[in-house]
């Protein structure tokens, strides 16, 4: 048995993994396109035909409407824009709650807090890693007016249970789909299960376009509501009002630009073509590492419930230090030091963690409830139209805390185009790892006086 390289011996691997590179010539043509028309972005904010953006950005949210099975598509210059359009259409105001995972990336729990409404955490159910019907009903007050349900990791959370405690209680679900495009729930897609959905086109997610977002409704009036605070809604919607008949509706009619250029709606239709065909080569590469991984001590595969399809942004692992003896901490050290970093990602060295972020209440901005103007105020926490008891103390949340800090290991080396002898090299490492356990155990014990 060779020696650990943690511990002096060789490494199982140095040369570096393929990059994970989604652009390609094809991209490149269609920026071409777009350069040589000489109209990078068409948007107007007023009431006009270009209101809704150039032959680019309504080809691409055509496309991806038609891609995810939603009527609406309305693109974005981010998801975290689009959870803010999305908070912002559905009436999100002063006093209100919204329920959001806590288990996520900072931006899907911020929008709230940007209309004056306080954010509500629940706990994860522990083999999905996202909120459930369980986890939200006891969160649930005369205050909630949306739940943020977040995918994570490529996952589906379990809908059908969540909708239908929603429509209990009238309250709008909007999914955050930044890490599960492709991904489907009983043969639908993710997006439209709940009221709204927002994905990502971020450089770092599955297919991307820079910076990039799309947010899917199946409700006219909702996908109308994003358009507008998307594109200066504050001055256009008279003239809207106007000209269709309406009736003014001034709420949360404070309008950004947070609109996508022409060229990344040209590479966004081009991502959108190559995206099922990346994904179902990140699913194979999971299957492959998963058949060859199963028996380690300590180590269990993601559990997939019946019915969904996850797309694996990352291949979360569940790790027992009861039952190898060795902390997280050592093991995860121990296979890094055994295996390279991924071309391109160089700087962040083998793309392998312990836990996701840091669970979302335990930000300083949550712990000390500042957001506006010096604290003083406690605005949007403490201010006066609010009326609830927020809960952040970290032993509410024992689930995300336990999948956070000792449970969950996580790699993205299973994106493509990682070949079977790359994987194997994964595979081995692991191995190498569990086949010595025992001198590890040591050198931890060693460690530690
Ligand atoms: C990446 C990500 C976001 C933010 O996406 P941007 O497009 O970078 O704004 C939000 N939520 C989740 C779960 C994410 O992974």
């Amino acid at each position: 048995m060779s020696e650990l390289a943690l511990l002096g011996g060789k490494p199982v691997r140095t040369e570096a993994f393929p990059a994970y590179k989604v652009i390609g010539k094809d991209d490149e043509d269609a920026v071409a396109k777009v350069m040589q028309s000489g109209i990078l972005s068409r948007f107007l904010g007023a009431w006009h035909p270009d209101f809704h953006g150039g032959p680019e950005v309504q080809a691409f949210e055509a496309e991806w409407a038609g891609a995810f099975d939603a009527a609406h598509a309305v693109s974005i210059n981010s998801n975290t824009s689009g959870l803010f359009c999305s908070i912002g259409a559905v009436g999100v105001g002063p006093g209100d709650e919204v329920i959001v995972s806590p288990y996520t990336m900072s931006a899907s729990a911020i929008a709230p807090i940007i209309f004056n409404a306080v954010p509500v955490f629940a706990d994860i159910d522990p083999v999905s890693y996202c909120l459930s019907a369980e986890t939200i009903a006891p969160k649930i007050t005369p205050r909630t007016k949306a739940i943020i349900v977040v995918h994570i990791f490529g996952n589906v959370a379990d809908m059908d249970p969540i909708m239908e405690l929603a429509a209990k209680h009238n309250i709008t679900v909007i999914e955050d789909c930044a890490q599960a495009p492709f991904a489907s729930y009983k043969g639908r897609p993710v997006g439209t299960l709940g009221h709204l959905g927002v994905f990502s086109l971020n450089y770092h997610k599955h297919i991307h376009t820079g910076e990039g977002g799309v947010v899917v409704t199946n409700h006219a009036n909702l996908a109308e509501r994003v358009a507008l605070i998307r594109n200066h809604g504050e001055a256009v919607i008279e003239a809207k009002t106007k000209a269709e008949g309406g009736s003014l509706d001034l709420v949360n009619m404070l309008g950004f630009n947070m609109r996508l250029g022409e060229i990344e709606a040209a590479i966004g239709r081009r991502q959108l073509i190559k995206g099922p065909d990346l994904i179902e080569q990140r699913r194979a590469n999971v299957a492959y590492l998963e058949s060859k991984l199963s028996g380690v001590p300590g180590l269990s595969m993601p559990q997939v419930q019946d019915g969904v399809k996850h797309v694996y942004y990352v291949h979360a692992l569940s790790y027992e230090a009861q039952i190898t003896g060795v902390r997280r901490e050592t093991w995860v050290a121990a296979l890094k030091a055994e295996l390279p970093p991924t071309q391109l990602r160089e700087g962040e060295g083998v793309l392998i963690g312990q836990g996701y972020v840091r669970p979302l209440y335990r930000q300083p901005l949550y712990q000390t409830r500042q957001a506006y103007g010096d604290g003083k105020t406690g605005c949007p926490f403490a201010c006066p139209h609010y009326t609830g008891t927020l809960d952040y103390d970290p032993a509410s949340y024992p689930n995300v805390e336990n999948a956070h800090f000792t449970r969950v290991v996580t790699h993205e080396l299973m994106r493509p185009p990682m070949t079977h002898k790359d994987l194997d090299a994964v595979v081995d490492a692991i191995h190498k790892v569990s086949e010595q356990l025992p001198a590890l155990k040591a050198w931890e014990g060693a460690l530690t006086p």
